[in-house]
């Protein structure tokens, strides 16, 4: 989504924003919050959006979940108003993760498929890779092997046709894992040994210090249930070494927990407990509740194993104060995801309603309001009769696209309103050249017209150009600040040849179009003809 339209303030924040986000959160709320109070002075809804969301991702990464939701659903109405869909994807993920590491899947997958749905309609293939990932995690989190294949495989098809990513080694490492512990589930082992030769061979070099972890907790997994205690025990040996270093608690929490839980079936219970008091104090820090009940269960089964009941009952009774907090903070969710539906729902069913009546509107006027000529749709309409025509009487067909020089300049100058008659001066020439016979003038947009010529020569339409070239230089308008001539002048770009019926008339207006960006590059104020066959 490009920001051009933007001054040089706007463009300062945003290079400050990109460079910034998830890198230093101070830094990143500071200018979303610049950007914020800007937006609402001008009342800009797609800088509106896009603060928000940057706020949103990174209270999220920090952690806040109320200012999370607070800000992402307050994004997800501009994104969606200034079509900024990349954004809303995302966003959706990330409510996604919040809602997964909450304990609540269903709500997960929920926000996971309405992030896909944007990512399919509007061909958003980097994000869709993400999602597709986190989708097989939260499968194989459930159970559902199979299904979390299924996406890591699409996953990963559409992943191996972008090799320049940046994050290209961490997702295919995610992949890899992903595949290998839901064949690992289904005890079909030589699958996840493929899976663990792939990873290793193809990426584990290339991987951070977290991701070659998560990697190694997965190996020690896979040993331990080929009988391979030896390898095994050395995976456990490197992994615990990394225990205690600072990593993103997200992003090893489930790799550690499965660990943990072969930890303690092989009764490795000093390692184990290592491992259960480092996550639990990242757990803690994060105040996701949902992984602090995760860390009691383990602890709980070990407890009761022991026969230790004091320690038992006291986990059991932190497990149960825990349960409260986090149905309050379910109920909380719950409740601002349910009102941030309700505002979407209006936004989208406002926006068809402006969007059937707009169509409509279009539809039934077929002219130009500023200057009467036919508008985009009776061109539509006209060209491709045209087109038809000369292809069944095999007799040649012109296409002319023509735009103002420095018609911006003169805007600019002399005013809105000035502009406002110009295109309505040059809107009569076109009038009186449509009083030739097969001839049809059109506004096309903004400071550019179409022509169509129908079973004129090269020749003689080169020379009805010019005839309008020349009426409109017998205006006279004064253009001071234009660089052509001291008067409003046009350039012209016109495809010309018989048509086939393989052919499309918006070839030719490509073509005219194409003649006119030549014309535009070398000499302003002129006449660019050219045979369809030799462009
Ligand atoms: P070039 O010679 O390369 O065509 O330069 P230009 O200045 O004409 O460039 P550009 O096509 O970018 O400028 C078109 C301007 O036309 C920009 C816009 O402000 C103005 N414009 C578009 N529609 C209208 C309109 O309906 N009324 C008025 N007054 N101005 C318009
Ligand atoms: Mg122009």
């Amino acid at each position: 989504m490009g920001f051009e339209e933007y001054g040089h303030q706007v463009h300062d924040w945003l290079s400050q924003l990109y460079t910034s986000r998830g890198v230093h959160p101070d830094e990143t709320i500071r200018v979303c919050n610049q950007i914020l109070e800007y937006a609402r002075k001008l009342d800009d809804e797609k800088l509106l959006g896009l603060a928000y969301y940057y706020l949103g991702e990174t209270y999220y990464l920090l952690n806040n979940v109320d200012r999370l939701f607070l800000n992402v659903s307050s994004s997800l109405v501009y994104l969606e108003n200034t079509g900024q869909y990349e954004l809303i994807a995302r966003a959706y993920n990330i409510l996604a993760i919040t809602s997964y590491n909450r304990g609540n899947a269903p709500f997960a997958m929920d926000y996971y498929l309405g992030a896909l749905s944007y990512c399919d309609r509007y061909h958003l293939e980097e994000v869709s890779v993400m999602i597709r990932i986190n989708i097989g995690m939260l499968y194989n989190g459930s159970g559902e092997y199979q299904k979390a294949q299924h996406y890591f495989e699409e996953a990963y098809q559409k992943l191996k046709e972008r090799k320049n990513l940046p994050e290209y080694d961490v997702y295919l490492m995610s992949i890899y894992i992903g595949m290998g512990n839901s064949y690992l589930q289904r005890e079909q082992t030589k699958k996840a040994q493929e899976y663990e030769n792939r990873a290793r061979t193809e990426c584990y070099d290339r991987l951070g210090e977290t991701g070659k972890t998560c990697f190694l907790c997965f190996q020690a997994r896979l040993y331990n249930s080929v009988g391979k205690n030896a390898q095994r025990d050395t995976c456990i040996e490197e992994i615990q070494k990394r225990v205690h270093e600072k990593m993103v608690v997200l992003d090893i929490f489930d790799d550690f927990y499965s660990y943990c839980e072969m930890l303690f079936e092989i009764g490795r219970y000093e390692e184990m407990q290592e491992v259960l008091e480092w996550l639990g104090e990242l757990a803690e820090s994060t105040h996701i509740i949902h992984m602090q009940k995760r860390l009691l269960r383990i602890y709980i089964r070990y407890y009761r194993l022991r026969g230790d009941e004091q320690a038992y009952l006291q986990a059991c009774a932190r497990f149960y104060e825990l349960t409260e907090l986090s149905d309050k903070e379910n109920r909380y969710m719950v409740s601002s995801v349910l009102t941030m539906r309700d505002n979407l729902e209006e936004t989208n069913r406002r926006k068809k309603e402006i969007e059937r009546e707009n169509r409509q509107l279009m539809h039934t006027s077929k002219t130009d309001a500023l200057t009467g000529l036919s508008n985009r749709f009776e061109l539509n309409e006209y060209a491709e009769e045209a087109f038809r025509r000369c292809v069944k009487k095999q007799c040649n067909l012109a296409v002319e696209l023509l735009d103002i020089d420095y018609f911006k300049q003169y805007n600019d100058n002399y005013g809105h309103q000035a502009g406002d008659a110009c295109i309505q001066g040059i809107a009569q020439v076109l009038k009186r050249l449509q009083e030739h016979d097969h001839v049809f003038a059109a506004r096309y947009g903004g400071d550019e017209f179409v022509v169509i010529y129908e079973g004129y020569t090269e020749s003689e339409t080169y020379a009805l150009a010019e005839e309008l070239k020349q009426g409109i230089l017998d205006l006279n308008m004064e253009h001071r600040y234009s660089l052509a001539a001291e008067v409003v002048t046009i350039s012209q770009g016109i495809c010309c040849d018989i048509p086939q019926a393989e052919q499309k008339v918006w070839d030719y207006l490509h073509a005219a179009d194409v003649m006119l960006y030549k014309g535009k590059k070398l000499s302003r104020n002129s006449v660019q003809i050219e045979a369809y066959t030799k462009l």
